[in-house]
């Protein structure tokens, strides 16, 4: 079993929209709605923490949580200025809820991907509990450049090669000990980038994170063009 921590403390500036992207309407429910229902129906998780915007909290209690019936949902967190602040919220008030706190497996999720899927979760935690670390992601199927600005334009600099490269998504699953302690370390360096949670295991732990296959429907939900893509998709979820 293991606890999710749901993000839904952006706010989707890229979407140009005035409802944070998380509360669009994709078939008539919200983006936030799809992601949750499948925690909510899944038997490897024992309960969930929503991560929201302060403002968005009482919002998410009731049109999201007490409206869907979300019962796993147990708690509803203020999130921080960066997504990392959001994660560190939702780890703490996980020693709330936890009657294990050593042994627990934690699942960190974008709640703008709606299209999580149950075999993504299983199959996250049973490489936990042989591991200690997983992320789901998918081949990258461009070339990547590295590029430099040189007077405003940009200029490739380096192709790396392709067979190394994954598109990385969530969930992200960690013991709760060893993300915690890396969390822990990482604030307390006042120079980091930090985009994903699996780097927080390279980078503070040194420890790599198995990586297994996500979908390419498994998108994160930013622009509005997604939200085009979302729609194809979502008929599959419903
Ligand atoms: O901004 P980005 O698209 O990387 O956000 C990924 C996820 O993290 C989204 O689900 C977003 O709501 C969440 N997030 C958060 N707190 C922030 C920024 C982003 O919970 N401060």
């Amino acid at each position: 079993m293991a606890i999710a921590i749901v993000l839904s403390g952006g706010s989707g500036s890229r979407m140009n929209s005035d409802v944070a992207k998380q509360y669009m309407l994709l078939k008539g429910k919200e983006i936030l709605y799809y992601s949750l229902k499948t925690f909510q129906d899944s038997d490897r998780i024992s309960d969930i923490i929503l991560v929201a915007r302060p403002e968005d909290m009482d919002y998410c209690k009731s049109n999201i949580v007490e409206k869907y019936g979300f019962t796993k949902v147990k708690r509803i967190v203020a999130g921080g200025k960066e997504r990392y602040n959001s994660v560190y919220n939702g780890l703490c008030a996980i020693e709330e809820i936890s009657t294990d706190i050593k042994n627990e497996v934690v699942m960190i999720h974008d709640g703008a991907r709606p299209f999580v899927t149950n075999s993504m979760i299983e199959q996250s935690i049973e490489n936990v509990i042989f591991g200690s670390a997983c992320t789901v992601g998918v081949p990258v199927k461009d070339t990547i450049k590295i590029v430099c600005e040189i007077n405003g334009e940009i200029y490739s600099k380096e192709t790396p090669d392709r067979n190394t490269l994954y598109q990385i998504q969530t969930p992200q699953t960690f013991r709760y000990e060893l993300i915690r302690l890396g969390y822990e370390k990482m604030l307390e360096d006042t120079k980091h980038n930090i985009t994903d949670d699996t780097m927080i295991v390279e980078q503070y732990m040194g420890q790599d994170c198995k990586v297994i296959m996500g979908s390419y429907e498994n998108i994160k939900i930013t622009t509005p063009e997604d939200l085009d893509f979302a729609e194809k998709i979502v008929e599959k979820f419903l």
